[in-house]
């Protein structure tokens, strides 16, 4: 556990501020960033952009705007989408010079590579180090201005609730900007979902707002996915369609062609346990015969009647296992039975994961489970 807490900090800290986020660096109240010198900036006009640079990083800029203009080529093709408005790039010489930046509100750690602001659109980045890994922050920056122009993200649209690609997971557009600046074979997401699928701990989408899996590297594998098996140009789509009221479950299957269900197997009991049907209607527990479920209360451990509606957590004892007999295993997932009978026939309890026992806050409303790390954007899992 320790490992993984480290490595995402340390992902963290070479990678860029996530458009949700840049909102959540709030500084101190009334103190403004310091800035140790005046900027003075030139624009350069490209065929999309209005680069902003100072004077002695006009060779720079020059370079900035040709990738930049290749990304556009790439992305309003691949996309199906020109942007709407010119594009901004504001460069900043330096790292440091970059942090000191007053087109963007908040704090830039070391670790943010490049700003893209959601409403302003501007693209803010030091144009310094490595060009490899500039034209990489310069590509994933402008992925996150068509995403916000193709749904519309707008301050006026926020106030009248429609937050646009605000509005999605983080791994959703952070994968995305990963995927399309990165391409499919990035031998550091690679090593990631390696380590992940050694330790049986790759996740399924649902899961993947939790924050132990961090956006960036999950989303990419599976935006990597998508486009290997279902095309590139499925992109623009999905993009579009999951902004809507679908969300991007429904999305994934409509623009996809595919039927997403749910399957589950605890791995100290037994690898698939519980299977959702075509009908979608919660994962039917397979296990009679070879494991008996109780359902219990969380906080109390009482025993629960398995019945429509209930929630709790599943304890889990094998029956027909001999040489390792588990006896009232505590699974940690928090369940709501759904109910016993289904239209294709099976009459097992059906049952769906609201999430882990240790993200519930201590909170407890009619049943009602909040996960700790949907409440900033005030999800209920109900
Ligand atoms: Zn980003
Ligand atoms: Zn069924």
């Amino acid at each position: 556990m320790k490992r993984i807490v480290s490595a995402v900090v340390l992902a963290l800290g070479i990678l860029f501020t996530a458009p949700g986020l840049v909102d959540a660096q709030v500084g101190y109240f009334g103190q403004n960033k310091v800035q140790y010198r005046t900027f003075k900036f030139q624009v350069m006009k490209t065929a999309h952009f209005d680069v902003y640079y100072y004077p002695e990083e006009e060779n720079a800029a020059r370079m900035a705007g040709r990738m930049a203009e290749r990304w556009y080529a790439r992305f309003s093709t691949l996309l199906k989408h020109e942007l709407k408005n010119r594009q901004s790039l504001i460069l900043y010489g330096s790292g440091s010079q970059f942090r000191q930046t007053n087109v963007v509100e908040g704090d830039l750690g070391e670790g943010t590579g490049g700003v893209t602001e959601a409403y302003k659109r501007r693209i803010v980045l030091p144009f310094a180090g490595p060009i490899r890994s500039t034209d990489h922050v310069l590509g994933h920056e402008i992925v996150h201005a068509f995403q916000y122009d193709i749904t519309n993200t707008s301050a006026s649209g926020a106030a009248n609730g429609s937050a646009g690609a605000l509005s999605l997971p983080l791994w959703f557009i952070e994968g995305m900007a990963e995927y399309l600046s990165l391409g499919p074979d990035d031998p550091h997401t690679a090593m990631w979902m390696r380590e992940s699928v050694r330790r049986e701990k790759l996740p399924d989408i649902d899961h993947l707002d939790n924050p132990r899996y961090f956006p960036y590297r999950y989303g990419e594998a599976l935006w990597a996915y998508i486009g290997g098996r279902y095309g590139d140009d499925m992109v623009g789509p999905l993009l579009r369609a999951a902004i809507g009221r679908e969300g991007y479950k429904g999305a994934f299957q409509r623009v996809l062609g595919v039927t997403v269900t749910e399957v589950m197997g605890i791995g100290d009991i037994a690898p698939s346990l519980f299977g959702e049907c075509p009908h979608q209607q919660g994962m039917h527990f397979c296990g009679a015969g070879h494991v008996w479920v109780e359902l219990i209360d969380p906080d109390t451990r009482a025993p629960m009647q398995i019945e429509a509606g209930a929630v709790g957590e599943m304890v889990y004892t094998t029956l027909t296992r001999e040489a390792m007999p588990i006896v009232r295993f505590l699974g940690g997932d928090i369940v709501r039975i759904e109910g016993t009978s289904c239209e294709c026939g099976r009459t097992s309890y059906r049952q769906r994961v609201l999430g882990r026992r240790e993200e519930r806050t201590t909170q407890r409303v009619d049943a009602r489970f909040v996960r700790r790390n949907s409440l900033s954007h005030q999800t209920n899992l109900t």
